[in-house]
């Protein structure tokens, strides 16, 4: 008979985070802003209650376990006591993201079979709006007090204080199979409908744990963290569970994103951590720039969702700011790498450095990768041949949220990214397989141009996209916003590039625009913009 091991039998349960939290870091504080507008502060002691009597809540309104609850709401403790009070009594947490079109926020929620939906007072106009096209959900509540709540709605709402204000709080997060679902995110769909991962507890208390190491996002009890990444992005990469996990200040910057707000709330609260995608760290840079602003306690963040261009990286390195870069995505929960340096990286010329850093960077234990030929066989890890990414590991999907189609290959899930990784098992992704630029059979990598691009002092943002070409098939085009107020000619911009990248893969001309359109999560749209730019003549051509 098989020797079974002797240690006790605890399931992986969400709820287990924030009792936890609640139990030894009681007076450790959570602050939000509000939509109401106001900072709220209380503890992780008082977010635990009120999460346990939004699960009394759930119940008396007839929640069952596996049932899916939306949530249309920003960064704030009440999104917070939803995430635990909904996935810690057996419900399914179901973020939707509000950026999405409203006829995608119709679709998601119908497909999810959301029984009820949370949201901000923000959210109100685009309830009203998609409310009519869903008629499975139940109840509409608006996560706000009496006082604030809207003096009419074209559709009736419940009160998120009044349900709270109704239970005792005298309620025991049940225990069951770690296997259950937990929450539910949809990829943006850029193409094609939206598709949903539906985590479980095990996987996310797993992905907590592995993600609050200090190779991965490296969380502390000492740290004070403001997740700048959306609750309704990937949850927030997570930062909702690993934080009460550590037991570290949360600070919840709630729908303001601008760089003068978060600035204001960095060194108020004395932030020391953060994680977001490019696009905010952009707008906050150019607050300081601006304004010639310095952080006082602000040391490491982590830049994430698309490529971190390095001038961004050394920006906020010289401003002490130490940036950790990782990849991932909402099928992975959303963390698979960081590019956390390695001790014999320390004595290396900046330069070299850097182009470390800029890589995206190794696995965290738990996520397995290779790459692969069109064929299918695995290939070498010298930085330098670059091929389909496929991952696999108990944080990864294995297959979407009601569709019975398996998308692994041989038990791997392929990503969508194609990527290098070198002899130390940093990897860089060269492009989404979708972005790539194949110009005569050669394959040119549109990130590595915008890398470039995004350094010329003149350049806001720069997207790469491919252009038609009689010869070559595909040939870049810059597509370029310009820094207010600044100056640049096509020409000066197409030299920039000269020994920098290898010559054929410059671009063969750029494109001046006012906007560059960016999808729900804040990424350059480039499929927008490839449709936009179908015509475009290049003067190669
Ligand atoms: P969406 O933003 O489309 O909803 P995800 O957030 O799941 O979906 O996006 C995942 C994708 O984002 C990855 O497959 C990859 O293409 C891209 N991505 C994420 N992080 C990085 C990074 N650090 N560098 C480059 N690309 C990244």
């Amino acid at each position: 008979m098989a020797l079974m091991g002797q240690m006790m039998s605890a399931p992986l349960l969400i709820s287990s985070i924030i009792k936890h939290a609640a139990r030894y870091y009681g007076s450790t504080e959570i602050v939000s802003r509000r939509t109401e507008g106001d900072l709220h502060r209380y503890t992780y002691r008082d977010c635990e209650l009120r999460a346990r009597k939004l699960a009394q809540a759930l119940g008396a309104l007839g929640v069952k376990q596996g049932e899916r609850v939306g949530t249309l709401a920003w960064n704030g403790y009440r999104h917070l006591e939803i995430y635990y009070g909904v996935s810690g009594m057996g419900a399914v947490c179901h973020t939707v993201n509000p950026r999405l079109f409203p006829e995608q926020i119709a679709y998601i929620v119908n497909h999810a079979e959301d029984g009820y939906v949370f949201f901000d007072l923000t959210f109100l106009p685009l309830v009203e709006g998609v409310a009519p096209h869903c008629p499975n959900v139940r109840g509409w509540v608006a996560m706000t007090d009496r006082a604030h709540m809207p003096a009419e709605s074209k559709v009736p709402l419940l009160c998120y204080e009044e349900l709270l204000d109704a239970q005792d709080g005298n309620y025991e997060w049940p225990q069951f199979d770690e296997n259950l679902a937990s929450s539910l995110c949809y990829t943006s769909g850029t193409t094609g409908n939206p598709k949903g991962a539906l985590y479980s507890h095990r996987s996310t208390v797993l992905h907590s744990y592995a993600s609050a190491m200090p190779d991965a996002l490296g969380c502390s009890a000492s740290d004070v963290i403001l997740p700048v990444v959306p609750m309704f992005h990937v949850n927030a990469w997570g930062l909702p569970y690993s934080v009460p996990l550590v037991g570290a200040k949360l600070v919840l910057p709630g729908p303001k994103l601008d760089g003068a707000s978060l600035y204001e709330l960095f060194e108020q609260e004395k932030v020391t951590f953060s994680a977001g995608v490019p696009t905010v760290w952009l707008g906050l840079l150019q607050h300081m720039q601006a304004n010639q602003l310095k952080f006082s306690t602000f040391r490491r963040t982590v830049i994430g969702g698309s490529a971190a261009p390095p001038a961004m990286i050394r920006a906020l390195e010289a401003l002490d700011v130490e940036v950790i870069h990782a990849w991932g995505m909402t099928e992975m929960s959303p963390l698979g790498t960081a590019s956390k340096l390695l001790a014999k990286h320390h004595d290396l010329p900046d330069a070299e450095r850097h182009k470390i850093q800029e890589k995206q960077g190794r696995v965290i234990y738990g996520v397995d990768m290779k790459i692969v030929d069109g064929e299918g066989k695995e290939l070498p890890w010298d930085g330098k041949a670059f091929g389909d990414l496929l991952v696999r590991g108990p944080w990864i999907i294995d297959r979407y949220f009601r569709n019975d189609a398996s998308p692994l290959v041989d038990g791997w899930f392929p990503t969508g990214d194609v990527a290098t990784i070198d002899a130390d098992g940093f990897m860089q992704i060269t492009d989404r397989s979708k972005d790539v630029i194949k110009s005569g059979g050669e394959w040119i990598s549109s990130i590595d141009i915008e890398n470039v691009a995004a350094a010329h002092p003149a350049v806001h943002m720069a997207a790469c996209i491919s252009a038609y070409h009689p010869k070559w098939d595909e040939r870049p085009l810059l597509v370029v916003v310009k820094k207010p107020g600044a100056e640049v000619s096509r020409e000066e911009l197409l030299q920039f590039f000269e020994g920098k990248v290898a010559k054929w893969w410059i671009p063969d001309d750029v494109a001046f625009v006012t906007e560059i359109p960016l999808t729900a999560t804040g990424k350059m749209q480039k499929l927008r913009l490839r449709e936009q730019f179908k015509d475009y003549k290049l003067p190669t051509a």
